[in-house]
């Protein structure tokens, strides 16, 4: 009988990617699920990007996650994007079918899912993201094309925070304003889900909160984290005091995981093992 002794290789290219937590769990699920794959983490250089992507089609990688700073060069060295990244304009993960680099962003994906496992669906719903960054762009778009009816930003920086209301406006059927974020701001009336998609809140500065006028979240909103370390930030505990549900950023990590596992093995992921090995990684 032949054997086949030749994994499956998936992995990350960033920079800096050494404190990046997706393979612990990528490699926990493998190990759960009894697949021969690796993934490795691998630091690459802005400037390396180009290269690398020809040495994982070299290599017959099964697949890669970007993180920064690549989500967005990538997209000119793959052969098809998902509708969502061609209007995100940037892709968090890469299958490579038979040499065709085929490019996703389950950034907004896991972030939905979070809010479809917590009962608290987008559709029809007003959502209002704190931030531009790609973390917004992601949430925005994925939450307007699964029919949220407004998706409103806040942002400091004007161009970059009109430029994602734009984009919502004309490439979704979600309606979006711009709110330009000066002084102790409050949620647009009507907020039904708010997120804070800034860094606001990481790990090391983990006292840190959007500076938002808190007393106007009220008992009805869904108050949401993209922070995953740790996930129990200040943002969603002032949220919580005002009795708001609360959705962290950790249950979006393995959302997210668990998506680019099943791409690129066709299996469904254990998506408990992954949840607990970031919980023992994080110390939780
Ligand atoms: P970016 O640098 O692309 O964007 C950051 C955004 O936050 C910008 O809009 C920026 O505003 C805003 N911001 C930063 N500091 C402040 C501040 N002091 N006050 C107000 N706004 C501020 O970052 P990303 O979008 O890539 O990442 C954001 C967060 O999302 C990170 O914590 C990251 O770890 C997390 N993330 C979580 C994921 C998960 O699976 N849970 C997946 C991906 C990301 P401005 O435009 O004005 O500069």
């Amino acid at each position: 009988m032949s054997r086949n002794y030749r994994s499956g290789l998936v992995g990350v290219f960033g920079c800096p990617v050494d404190e990046n937590p997706t393979g612990v769990m990528e490699e926990a699920a493998f190990a759960a699920a009894g697949l021969d794959y690796r993934y490795i983490t691998m630091l690459v250089r802005g400037g390396d990007l180009a290269a690398a992507v020809a040495g994982m089609r070299a290599v017959n990688m099964r697949g890669v996650n970007l993180t920064i700073p690549h989500k967005v060069e990538v997209l000119q060295y793959l052969d098809e994007l998902s509708p969502a990244a061609e209007i995100i304009g940037a892709v968090n993960t890469v299958v490579n079918t038979d040499g065709r680099l085929w490019g996703d962003n389950t950034d907004g994906k896991g972030f939905l899912q979070s809010l479809m496992e917590e009962g608290a669906p987008p559709e029809g719903r007003h959502l209002t993201i704190l931030g531009a960054g790609g973390a917004a762009r992601a949430v925005a778009v994925e939450c307007a094309l699964a029919g949220a009816a407004r998706v409103d930003i806040v942002n400091r920086d004007p161009g970059r925070g009109r430029g994602l209301s734009d984009l919502i406006n004309s490439r979704t059927k979600s309606r979006s304003d711009f709110h330009a974020w000066t002084g102790r701001i409050a949620p647009p009336e009507g907020t039904d889900i708010l997120v804070n998609a800034t860094p606001l809140g990481l790990h090391p500065d983990v006292t840190g909160k959007p500076d938002i006028d808190y007393d106007a979240i009220t008992g009805s909103m869904t108050a949401c984290d993209v922070v995953f370390n740790d996930p129990d930030t200040p943002f969603l505990r002032e949220a919580e005091k005002r009795g708001a549900r609360r959705i962290n950023g950790l249950g979006m990590l393995a959302n997210q995981g668990a998506l680019n596992f099943k791409l690129w093995t066709g299996v469904e992921a254990p998506k408990s093992v992954m949840i607990e090995t970031l919980r023992r990684e994080f110390g939780l």
